[in-house]
């Protein structure tokens, strides 16, 4: 109310003594309680003035409570992502092996949470338990997403990741059906990958991807079980970056010879002379943690 007038208060009042009562942003209301024959508090008047003859005779039973209600706010959700902290990591395992059917309600919420705050990093990302969760997740963290590690993407998942704008890391692993065509990616006019570790991906997929990211990549953990592994590399686009083979065995050996490696590994030198080609076995190379 307005002191002295009886007449409400109310956000947009003109009245001064209004404004002073309740500060900007705030609307105060207040509200006198008496015990009832339990001595349990009870609520008996709404938006009564503050009495100092309550306040002053407190062996009445009675006391005066103040409660502050904050004034509408905007819906959170319009707040842009960018201006809210966003989530550092996420690691979906356990939820990405649950069906469409299971765990529903973490889903919905884990979706919510990053459209509205954005993720910088998401781990575990397995694409085939329920293809269009992981599709919508996918696509609420394209915005600020840094660094995935995502395994078995269909054409829908590969080509939503292919095309984040701040992907800097990933780790891609597929097992596409033999009889499917593989995913030809669209060329992106500029691609930011800087670290990729890619396994079993059919080639005409990978090849657009590494031509997306040729001029960014700076290191290629690529595996060597592929037989298609010159023309690859030759179709790549890739100039300077540091190609690592790993799981390199060499057929029909079925095993990693040292002497195959290097035959292996010189023509493949020669295909891209600006770019550093090794093999993890025999360089002893250390497996990077993603
Ligand atoms: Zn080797």
């Amino acid at each position: 109310m307005q002191p002295g007038t009886g007449a409400p208060c109310s956000p947009q009042s003109s009245d001064p003594s209004c404004a002073a009562a309740a500060p900007s942003g705030r609307v105060v209301v207040n509200r006198i309680l008496r015990r009832d024959n339990f001595g349990r508090w009870i609520l008996v008047d709404n938006f009564l003035p503050v009495s100092k003859q309550h306040a002053s005779h407190p062996n009445r039973g009675e006391a005066t409570v103040q409660e502050e209600t904050m004034e509408p706010q905007p819906a959170a959700a319009a707040t842009p992502p960018a201006q809210r902290e966003c989530i550092q990591e996420l690691d979906l395992k356990d939820l990405c092996e649950a069906t469409p059917e299971e765990r529903r309600e973490e889903k919905a919420a884990t979706l919510q949470r990053l459209r509205q705050r954005g993720v910088r990093r998401l781990t575990n990302v397995w694409c085939e338990r329920d293809p269009d969760w992981v599709l919508a997740v996918l696509r609420g963290a394209a915005p600020t997403l840094e660094e995935i590690s995502v395994w078995n993407p269909d054409d829908a998942h590969l080509g939503v990741v292919h095309a984040m704008p701040e992907l800097r890391r990933m780790w891609l692993e597929s097992s596409e059906a033999p009889n499917a065509p593989p995913a030809v990616l669209p060329a992106l006019q500029r691609g930011g990958l800087k670290w990729l570790r890619v396994g079993a991906l059919a080639g005409p997929s990978l090849v657009s991807l590494l031509q997306t990211h040729s001029a960014t990549l700076e290191v290629l953990w690529l595996q060597g079980n592929r037989e298609d592994l010159p023309d690859l590399l030759r179709q790549s686009g890739l100039r300077g970056a540091r190609i690592i083979l790993w799981d390199f065995i060499h057929y029909p050996l079925r095993w990693h010879s040292m002497y195959r490696c290097r035959e292996w590994l010189s023509p493949l030198q020669r295909t891209l002379p600006e770019a550093v080609v090794e093999c993890q076995t025999c360089g002893k190379v250390p497996w990077e943690r993603f």
